[in-house]
């Protein structure tokens, strides 16, 4: 997506119907809402979302839109921890027949060929992972993507395990969860030899691991157009 369609798709802004929301884990939550025809998306990225059924001070998040647009239905997955912001609260609120407001599609992180690509997630960052491996999935040309998803979480709350143990027995597609950076960082490393700096990386998650890994990457010479990041500012 170019800037150009960025720009445009900010002036697309509709109203979103609430259908349901739950627990992942001790700390993240699904919200679900109601995919109208016209509304698409490519898998992976993301779109701005307001609260409209109160007033609160900072009411727009950006969110990573967490299904493919084969799904049907317009997933947001969250972290919510102990003191939730005021738009989380407002989040925890919502009841069947409310709306939110939704600004998007946006952003460019997403699969755009079939080269071999590694996929990092960190913590929350699998949001933007599961709707491309979901779409990948749906469309069932898995069978020879050479993707690989290393999924980091240092509580190893892995939020949608099934799923992705899923589409790894359907695909080709590999999936190793991870729960310590330096074995991130070894599986990173391995990827990097054998690919011998062919492969594709794309990263997400928290901002400071998103650069963290970037950082990484760079000091093993990884060339800065073969890494695509999808930063997330507020943890
Ligand atoms: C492209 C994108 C996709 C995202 N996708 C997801 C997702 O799928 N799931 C998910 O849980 N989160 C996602 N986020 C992060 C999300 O938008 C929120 O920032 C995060 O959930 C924290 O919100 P909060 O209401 O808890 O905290 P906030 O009240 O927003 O604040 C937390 C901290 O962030 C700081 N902060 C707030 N806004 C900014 C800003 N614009 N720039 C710099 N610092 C700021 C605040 O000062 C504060 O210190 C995404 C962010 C981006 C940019």
């Amino acid at each position: 997506m170019s800037f150009f369609q960025d720009a445009l798709a900010v002036f697309k802004k509709r109203d979103l119907l609430f259908l349901e929301s739950y627990k992942e884990s001790e700390d993240v939550y699904t919200f679900l809402f109601e995919k109208e025809n016209d509304l698409s998306w490519i898998a992976g990225q993301h779109g701005l979302f307001t609260i409209s059924h109160k007033k609160i001070k900072n009411k727009t998040r950006p969110f990573t839109i967490a299904s493919s647009p084969t799904e049907k239905v317009v997933r947001i997955t969250m972290r919510i921890s102990e003191n939730p912001s005021e738009f989380k609260k407002a989040m925890l609120e919502l009841k069947q027949g409310m709306t939110i407001n939704m600004v998007g599609p946006l952003g460019s992180f997403n699969l755009k060929d079939n080269g071999i690509s590694l996929f990092i997630a960190c913590g929350i960052g699998i949001t933007p992972f599961r709707s491309i491996l979901k779409q990948i999935e749906s469309e069932g040309n898995g069978i020879d993507k050479p993707i690989h998803l290393l999924y980091l979480d240092s509580t190893k709350s892995y939020i949608f395990k099934d799923e992705l143990d899923e589409i790894a027995n359907n695909t080709s597609i590999n999936v190793t969860y991870l729960d310590s950076r330096d074995d991130l960082f070894q599986e990173i490393d391995t990827f990097s030899t054998l690919n011998k700096g062919n492969g594709k990386y794309f990263i997400a998650g928290p901002r400071s691991m998103v650069k963290s890994v970037f950082d990484f990457l760079k000091s093993k010479h990884i060339p800065k157009k073969n890494i695509k990041k999808d930063a997330f500012y507020g943890y």
